[in-house]
């Protein structure tokens, strides 16, 4: 199956590379504007497929994606140190009334996975601008992922055995579901305790800062976050390329909040299958509409 990647900066590179590794698809071809970095990051990457799984690396420009099932878009501007994602609004929209409709057009089977920050107004955008495409955003598959990584450090088990969903935007009001996050199928307090591992406001206010502000803790050290949001890249379009099924936390647009933004959805073959209210408390059910409605402001900002 054949993947595309726009955008092949830092997190389109790295998606890129880790598609490579993972073997998730047997072609990819790299887009840019700027197409020498494009061909210069397939050249690169393919480097590696002889040593993994022999997926075909190649780079073009907008018509070479014709025939892929996935593209990946992450064209656009990064944060920059004290910028917010939403700060960046105004130019990555710019960017997408160019580039959307091009992919669509040359890619008409392929589900759309968007990377580019703000994420959810973007996955708004994209669906307009590309009707009839199954639209998706990455969302908070990384927030819950770097979530899943500090409850499993507190806890000292294997991250993969920690399930816990962060909802509504990616960004600074996203909502850390701890009514949904268990260790080894127990709740998180029930586990610790049982474990005799400290469980007090402090850790659980720690867990939450080091999940909403790992994006600028990390920007601040090296400029840039890329390695998380590749591998959760990859991993959202094997989700799509082999009808996983997988239970992800993607952006999609949810008419009970008139936005897009991430609750634990089905993602299989056409993208998402189906959405899963999580049974929340008040307090998380509150944080979860002012977060639809922060997204629900920047969109309007859109017209
Ligand atoms: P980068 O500056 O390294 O790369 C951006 C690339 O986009 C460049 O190669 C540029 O040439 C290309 N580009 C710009 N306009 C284009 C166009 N019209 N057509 C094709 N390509 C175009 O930036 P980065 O660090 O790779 O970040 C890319 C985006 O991903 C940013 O918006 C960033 O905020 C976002 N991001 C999202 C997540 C997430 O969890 N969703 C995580 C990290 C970064």
């Amino acid at each position: 199956m054949k993947v595309g990647v726009v955008g092949t900066g830092l997190v389109g590179a790295t998606a890129a590379y880790a598609l490579t590794l993972r073997g998730s698809c047997g072609d990819l071809v790299l887009v840019d504007k700027d197409e020498k970095r494009a061909q210069a990051e397939a050249q690169d990457i393919a480097h590696a497929a002889p040593v993994s799984h022999g997926t075909r690396v190649t780079s073009g420009g907008y018509a070479a994606l014709e025939g892929c099932r996935v593209v990946v878009v992450a064209a656009g501007a990064n944060q920059q140190p004290g910028e917010s994602r939403l700060d960046l609004l105004d130019k990555n929209a710019a960017i997408f009334r160019d580039l959307v409709p091009q992919v669509a057009e040359n890619a008409p089977d392929a589900v759309f996975i968007i990377a580019t920050n703000p994420v959810d107004v973007l996955t708004d955008l994209a669906t307009r601008l590309a009707p009839g495409h199954a639209v998706l955003g990455s969302g908070t598959v990384l927030d819950s992922a770097r979530f899943r990584h500090l409850i499993a450090a507190h806890a000292g088990v294997d991250a993969t055995h920690v399930h816990g969903y962060v909802l509504g935007e990616h960004g600074d009001s996203e909502v850390l579901a701890w009514s949904t996050a268990t260790v080894a199928g127990l709740p998180v307090e029930s586990f610790l305790r049982a474990r005799g591992r400290e469980w007090t406001d402090e850790v659980r206010a720690d867990i939450d800062a080091g999940t909403r502000d790992a994006a600028a803790a990390i920007i601040e050290g090296k400029r840039a976050t890329y390695y998380g949001i590749g591998a959760a890249l990859a991993r959202i379009a094997e989700a799509v390329l082999n009808d996983r099924r997988s239970v992800l936390t993607v952006s999609a647009p949810t008419p009970e909040y008139g936005v897009s933004l991430s609750l634990p959805r089905i993602v299989g073959a056409r993208g998402v299958e189906d959405t899963l209210m999580p049974s929340l408390t008040p307090e998380e059910e509150r944080a979860l509409g002012a977060s639809a409605e922060v997204l629900r402001k920047t969109g309007e900002r859109l017209g």
